[in-house]
């Protein structure tokens, strides 16, 4: 089959490679019908995730149809199509059953690296690193779904690819990390990022109650899906170099209610901080470069939510610990239990509630990979999400 394979930092190609198989009886086979680039992808692609060996499918989006079923999966049958959760979980262990299904304890075969690292395991994820399990992922023809009876969503019928891909990863993900700013009504919730995970947050945001979204980012692209989608009000931060004193003005000079960093550990940055970060991180000295982190802690109110979707992989350095600790703020991370929130965000699409289909700019096919990997890196041509069909032909076009 072909799948997009990793070969080093920039250098993804597609690859033919050996179809996957049942190796277990809860796996299922699925063919791939639609996969997404995400953010996340692109700490690989930068060579900024660890343990990536060369060859390795990328990709951890992706909807499709059961084609093959292990003997275990009773709740599926060949035919249905499906939404597949980012995280792999068992179903079985503590912290599946507390809902927390991206720290699941069983799925992750590489877990013993995680432990060395971070003090304790964490589920496997598609495509993600041998860090998180090794596992192949979705950008390709069809991919190995492992405890396949557990957390994968059937879609409904009259629902199309594109209006149910996101459920994979960044509609959840900015709706966990809404959810975990404990938004009341009325509250001021300001969004580092508006990428595809920062324009769900303010969306989600918005649906749980906040009265008011603030986006902020370089891009006038972006800050305009930002306005139009999410009635946001925006701050473009190279034309408003204080972004904390915008933010206060904004909101009587108390600051957001709460704070969400959809940017993670690759913030852009112009100041004497962004500079330390991109040194040291060049020279392996720090592993992540928090710019916004600091500006979001700086800038939410006292007693505040910082909720963190954004993705930070080792150390930081600068982080502004006595601010959070002085302002009394809470502080909320993570990856998204992705599992916990596909069948009601599910239902916010059917019943039209919800729309993510605004977010796709780009629609190329599997072999397209590479131009899009690069395209999505340097945001050129207005992208903001690009999808690919396996079945597409190169060239067919947005
Ligand atoms: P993206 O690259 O499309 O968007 C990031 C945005 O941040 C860009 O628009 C960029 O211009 C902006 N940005 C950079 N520096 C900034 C700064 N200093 N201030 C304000 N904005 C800045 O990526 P995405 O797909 O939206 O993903 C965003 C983050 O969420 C990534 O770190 C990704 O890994 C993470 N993520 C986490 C999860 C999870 O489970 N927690 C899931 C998906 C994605
Ligand atoms: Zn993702």
């Amino acid at each position: 089959m072909k799948a997009v394979c990793w070969h080093g930092k920039h250098h993804v190609q597609v690859d033919r490679v050996p179809d996957p198989e049942i190796l277990n009886p809860r796996d299922a086979i699925v063919r791939v019908t639609l996969t997404g680039i995400c953010g996340s992808d692109l700490h690989i692609y930068n060579g900024l995730i660890p343990t990536m060996k060369k060859g390795d499918i990328l990709g951890h989006e992706f909807v499709g149809v059961v084609v093959e079923l292990g003997s275990g999966v009773k709740n599926l049958q060949k035919g249905d199509r499906v939404v597949v959760p980012f995280p792999i979980s068992c179903g079985d262990c503590w912290y599946c059953k507390e809902g927390l299904f991206a720290l699941c304890d069983n799925s992750n075969p590489n877990s013993f690296m995680l432990e060395k690292l971070y003090g304790d395991t964490g589920a496997g994820i598609y495509g993600y690193s041998h860090l998180y399990g090794g596992y192949a992922g979705g950008q390709a023809e069809y991919v190995r779904v492992p405890f396949a009876d557990v957390g994968l969503e059937k879609i409904p019928e009259g629902l199309s690819d594109e209006q149910v891909i996101f459920l994979t990863d960044i509609f959840p993900t900015g709706y966990q990390a809404a959810e975990n700013c404990a938004i009341r009504p009325g509250d001021t919730v300001a969004v580092w990022g508006c990428g595809p995970v920062g324009l769900m947050a303010m969306k989600s945001a918005l649906h749980l109650g906040a009265g008011n979204v603030i986006g902020i980012d370089r891009f006038p692209e972006r800050l305009e899906m930002a306005r139009l989608h999410c009635n946001a009000e925006v701050i473009n931060y190279e034309e408003q170099q204080n972004v904390t004193e915008q933010l206060h003005n904004l909101t009587g000079g108390r600051g957001p209610d709460s704070c969400i960093d959809a940017v993670g550990m690759e913030a852009h940055g112009s100041g004497l901080d962004a500079a330390y970060d991109t040194v040291k991180q060049t020279l392996l000295l720090e592993t992540d470069r928090p710019t916004a982190l600091r500006q979001l802690i700086r800038a939410c109110r006292k007693g505040g939510t910082v909720s963190v979707p954004g993705v930070y992989s080792g150390f930081v350095d600068k982080m502004p610990m006595g601010a959070l600790f002085a302002k009394g703020l809470t502080l909320k991370t993570g990856q998204t239990h992705v599992q916990k929130y596909l069948r009601p965000l599910m239902q916010l699409i059917s019943s039209g509630v919800i729309d993510t289909t605004f977010l796709i700019t780009h629609r190329m096919a599997l072999e397209e990979a590479p131009a899009g990997y690069r395209l999505f890196l340097e945001k050129k041509d207005g992208c903001i999400k690009i999808v690919m069909n396996p079945r597409q032909a190169s060239g067919a076009g947005r």
